[in-house]
């Protein structure tokens, strides 16, 4: 298994930032590694679902917000900037999920649908996954509003600063892992925020900012 991301501050979403559609193919086409091409690449139109939809081959895999990956010679994309990237893998049965994970999207329950399909679908111990988090947004710059907490399950990730609340959605994500019975030393998160690492783009920090990418592929 190998992933990686595109450059900072490369572009590779046609839905964001202000490149041309050729300028954004080939960013992706530079954000690629080893023999890969563009023909191998799998993508979404990601949308804040739960929905993880199964690559069979590169190409638009259409709306949603997982792509999960059980054979060789696809490459998995998911574009980001302050939304997290996830990825699972499965050491042992050599399957990955690449996840979208933005606030609505953890609340939907996209991760655990994730852990969900690797046990149901390839018969997954919880004890052979692992789980990577990219840089996205953080506690210390993601302020919400009270509503955000209405039905309970981001309590977890509330911090009260004065008059002032922020979402800590790590915390979030790791009770829900930690409660599927993830061991923590499968997992590794990314210490970077994108909205105050400047290397990153940021939507909260530039509305009309590009997105990048986590790649992966077995
Ligand atoms: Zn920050």
């Amino acid at each position: 298994m190998n992933f990686w991301f595109s450059p900072p501050h490369i572009n590779i979403a046609f839905h964001a930032g202000n490149n041309t559609q050729k300028e954004v193919l080939e960013n992706r086409q530079n954000s690629l590694k080893m023999d890969y091409t563009l023909e191998n690449l799998a993508y979404l139109n990601q949308i804040h679902s739960s929905k993880i939809i199964k690559a069979k081959s590169g190409g638009f895999l259409g709306d949603g917000d997982g792509i999960l990956i059980d054979k060789k010679g696809i490459v998995g994309m998911i574009m980001v900037a302050d939304c997290n990237p996830i990825l699972l893998f499965d050491c042992q049965k050599q399957v990955l999920v690449l996840i979208h994970g933005g606030r609505v999207g953890i609340e939907k329950g996209i991760v655990l649908e994730g852990l969900r399909m690797l046990k149901e679908k390839y018969q997954s111990s919880i004890e052979n996954i692992s789980v990577y988090v990219g840089a996205s947004i953080r506690s210390c710059c993601y302020e919400v509003g009270e509503e955000v907490f209405r039905d309970e399950s981001l309590l977890k990730g509330k911090i009260v600063k004065g008059d002032k609340i922020y979402l800590d959605l790590l915390e979030v994500l790791k009770e829900q892992l930690q409660e599927k019975g993830v061991q923590d030393k499968n997992i590794t998160i990314n210490p970077h925020c994108t909205c105050c690492s400047l290397e990153y783009f940021s939507y909260r920090r530039d509305k009309h900012c590009g997105r990048f990418g986590l790649f992966a592929t077995l």
